[in-house]
This record gives C-alpha cells, sequence and structure tokens, in this order.
C-alpha cells in the first residue's frame, strides 16, 4: 500500500499532545485563499521553481525532454504547460531552484521515519500525526498508516478539514486518538466564498465526531476580511457551543508563512495584502468562545 506525501516533519509541537511526527499527505479538495501549503492542493506532484536560488547553470534546461526549461536572455523562464512533472530537472538541479515535494511512499518506508523519534514520542506523551493537504482523500492509505501506526503502540492524530464523506472518517475512527479539526466558517456563503466549498458536510461531521468518544480539538483559523469578526466568529462559537460535548478550542491567527511558495508554482497568493490580527483582536475574538462556557485559547 502506497500514497503521495509532500513532507514529513519530526519534532513538531503543534500538532496535537508531546513531540510528534506529522506525515502531511498530498491533496486537497478545498481551496482556502490563506492556504500556508499550496503545494499540498494539487493530487500528484507539482514542481516548484524558485528564481532566488537559481544560478542560471541550465543543467535544467540540457535534462529536460518537454523542452519546459529555458534560458532566454539571462533569465531562466520554466514553461509549467509543457511539463509532465517527470522530475529530471528536479534531480539535476544542485542549487535548490527546483523541487517537488509530493514523493510515493508506501507504509513500511513512511513507518520507518515515524519510528526515528520513538524515545521522544514515549518521554513526552507524543506520537504520530497524520495532516494534509487533507489526508482523508487517501483514506486507504491512511487508514494503513494508522493500523500500523496503533499496533506500533503510537499515539495517532488526524488533522482533517472534514470535507469528506462521514464513511471514511468513520472508518479512522478505531485507530485515530485525537481528530484536529479546522473549522473555518459557520455561514455557508462565508466558507465558499474563502475555501471554495460549502461548509455543510464539514459542520454535520464534526457534529458526528462530538457524539462519538474519540478526542476531539476544533482548530479556527482566524483570516481577516473572511471570518475575524464577531458576527462570524460567534455563529462558530454558538454551533460548537450547542454539540452533544463540547471540544477544546484553538484560535490560529492569519499568518504570512508559506506565502512565498505560490509565486514557485506560478500563482498569485491571494492573501498578499491582509494583515494579520492584533493581538487585541484575537483576545476579543477569544473571549467570544470564552463567554459561551467553551476551553479556548490563542494557539501561538
Ligand atoms: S538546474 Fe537549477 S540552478 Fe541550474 S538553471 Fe536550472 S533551476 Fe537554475
Ligand atoms: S519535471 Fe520533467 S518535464 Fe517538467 S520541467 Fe522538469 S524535466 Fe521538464
Amino acid at each position: 500500500m502506497d500514497g503521495w506525501v509532500f513532507d514529513i516533519q519530526r519534532f513538531s509541537i503543534h500538532d496535537g499532545p508531546g513531540i510528534r511526527t506529522t506525515v502531511f499527505l498530498q491533496g486537497c479538495n478545498l481551496r482556502c485563499s490563506w492556504c500556508h501549503n499550496p503545494e499540498s492542493q494539487a493530487v500528484g506532484p507539482s514542481v516548484q521553481f524558485f528564481p532566488d536560488k537559481c544560478i542560471i547553470c541550465a543543467r535544467c534546461v540540457e535534462t529536460c525532454p518537454q523542452g519546459a526549461q529555458l534560458v532566454a536572455q539571462g533569465q531562466r523562464i520554466y514553461v509549467r504547460d509543457r511539463c509532465q512533472t517527470c522530475g529530471a530537472c528536479v534531480d539535476a538541479c544542485y542549487a535548490g531552484g527546483l523541487i517537488i515535494k509530493a514523493k510515493q511512499m508506501t507504509v513500511a518506508e513512511v513507518m520507518v521515519e515515524v519510528e526515528k523519534d520513538r524515545p521522544y514520542y514515549e518521554d513526552s506523551g507524543g506520537g504520530v500525526t497524520f495532516s494534509g493537504g487533507e489526508p482523508a482523500l487517501q483514506d486507504e492509505f491512511l487508514l494503513h498508516l494508522l493500523r500500523e501506526s496503533k499496533q506500533r503502540g503510537f499515539h495517532t492524530a488526524v488533522d482533517t478539514a472534514c470535507h469528506v464523506p462521514w464513511e471514511a472518517l468513520a472508518a479512522l475512527l478505531p485507530h485515530t486518538d485525537l481528530f484536529l479539526v479546522d473549522v473555518k466558517a459557520f455561514d455557508e456563503a462565508t466558507h465558499r466564498a474563502g475555501a471554495g466549498v460549502s461548509n455543510r458536510r464539514i459542520l454535520e461531521n464534526v457534529r458526528l465526531l462530538a457524539a462519538s468518544s474519540v478526542a476531539l480539538c476544533i482548530r479556527i483559523p482566524v483570516i481577516p476580511g473572511f471570518n475575524a469578526n464577531a458576527a462570524e466568529l460567534g455563529k462558530i462559537a454558538d454551533f460548537l457551543a450547542g454539540l452533544k460535548r463540547t471540544p477544546p478550542v484553538e484560535l490560529l491567527p492569519f499568518h504570512h508563512l508559506g506565502g512565498g511558495k505560490y509565486e514557485s508554482l506560478g500563482r498569485e497568493y491571494p492573501s498578499r495584502a491582509l494583515q494579520p490580527p492584533s493581538d487585541e483582536a484575537m483576545a476579543g475574538f477569544l473571549q467570544l468562545f470564552l463567554e459561551r462556557g467553551l476551553d479556548a485559547t490563542r494557539a501561538t
């Protein structure tokens, strides 16, 4: 069993309890305008080109069978439309100007990486977190990874936006200790405008997770011009307070990390003009959740 993985990050401390290894699975069915991992969205690999690292050695030009890498008038040009993502240019580039992050890995290969930090998990109460992209899109791969992790005695967490059929999440429940769920908006039109899809399925899946016995944590990105206002965040807080079991909530202020990746993918960064919310604004938003009796904190 194999699947697409775009990163494996060791020593994570924000993706569940203790020290963790976070395995990022490729592919996402949302298109959040503030996404800080845009390279994770496509299903399958994408070439990223970083002109600031390019030394114009032209090794990629000589290597590319499609004529997608060019040097013209001293400028390096990557013609994305011609690219077949074979990876030959990436292998030829020693300067870090070209990368493909997504790669196919077997469950066993992922587990080799996860095993490296076993002592840290045991000392800190940590474990392994599967994130994305949307990890539940590769539901069979994810199920095998979770099963294998549990068999090895690891605490398991799944970081999901929940925009998948309930059956895909239900199949994960017996092998998952903690669900970290992003809730971005309660209003459907708002959600569509910022994330590209309806949130009805997401909210229903959150209800069902709260009705199960699995540990659950809700994470809310606070995005200016999208949900960073008392009306929208208040509606989310009302929804969460009305669940069968009220989960802990983390508010994550918008930041610009990852903005530079858009250019490397030949895309405009949609949130370039946004400013992170002030500490004062975040404190006010946090109060909306606290006054409804929710266990809410601001993430750092
Ligand atoms: S191989 Fe790398 S450094 Fe050389 S021209 Fe191509 S992108 Fe630039
Ligand atoms: S990935 Fe392959 S086809 Fe695409 S630019 Fe590089 S060498 Fe050419």
